[in-house]
């Protein structure tokens, strides 16, 4: 396997850490909304991105990557793509059209609940989830709750960003959290 030099991975680490845009505010008052569509605009850093990730889980036999909605669609469809691995999807209520499971949660701004289509994936298969970033840590709890409702493994749980102070990892902590960017405030 082709691997880059760990300077190289740190001057991409830190040219994708540049180019996520900060917006203060968004949606309410007082939430730093950190924004990726200039990351994802710029193919050689959203290519680099998913190289990141991929690189992590290309040995690990992963069978489905699962995309958190949103922008866990984005990142989560092109790491299936790179791993050659299936890609789902859990989604807010009533999107999905067949059959849903359901699980609350808790967000940094109000609570929500995801569902997933009961057959997205299949018995004992080893699952990433993938989220553009990992606040609190509730979103990606209750993406690991339909896994594991599934009867799936959860290998790890995969974000571009992580804001550190939240401590979202810790919620996580019986399936391991994967981030390229960790923040330590605000
Ligand atoms: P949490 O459940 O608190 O970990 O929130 C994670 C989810 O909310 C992810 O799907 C993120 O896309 C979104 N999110 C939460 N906080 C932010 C933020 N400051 N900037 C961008 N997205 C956020």
């Amino acid at each position: 396997m082709f691997m880059l030099p760990l300077t190289h991975m740190n001057n991409d680490i830190a040219a994708i850490r540049q180019i996520i845009r900060d917006i203060p505010d968004f949606p309410k008052p007082g939430i730093v909304f950190k924004d990726i569509t200039p990351l994802l605009g710029n193919g050689p850093l959203f290519s680099r991105t998913i190289d990141i990730l991929a690189e992590r889980y290309r040995s690990q036999k992963i069978d489905t990557v699962l995309g958190i909605e949103s922008r866990g669609f984005i990142i989560g469809a092109a790491l299936a793509y790179e791993l050659g691995a299936g890609f789902c999807v859990v989604r807010k209520p009533g999107k999905l059209p067949y059959e849903t499971h359901r699980a609350s949660y808790d967000l940094e701004y109000g609570t929500d609940a995801l569902e997933i289509h009961v057959d997205a994936i299949r018995n004992h298969a080893r699952v990433v989830i993938a989220d553009d970033l990992i606040a609190t840590g509730g979103t990606a709890v209750a993406a690991t709750e339909l896994v594991s409702r599934l009867g799936a493994t959860v290998v790890e749980c995969a974000f571009v960003i992580e804001l550190a102070f939240l401590k979202g990892r810790e919620k996580l902590k019986p399936h391991g959290v994967f981030s390229i960017l960790q923040y330590d405030t605000e």
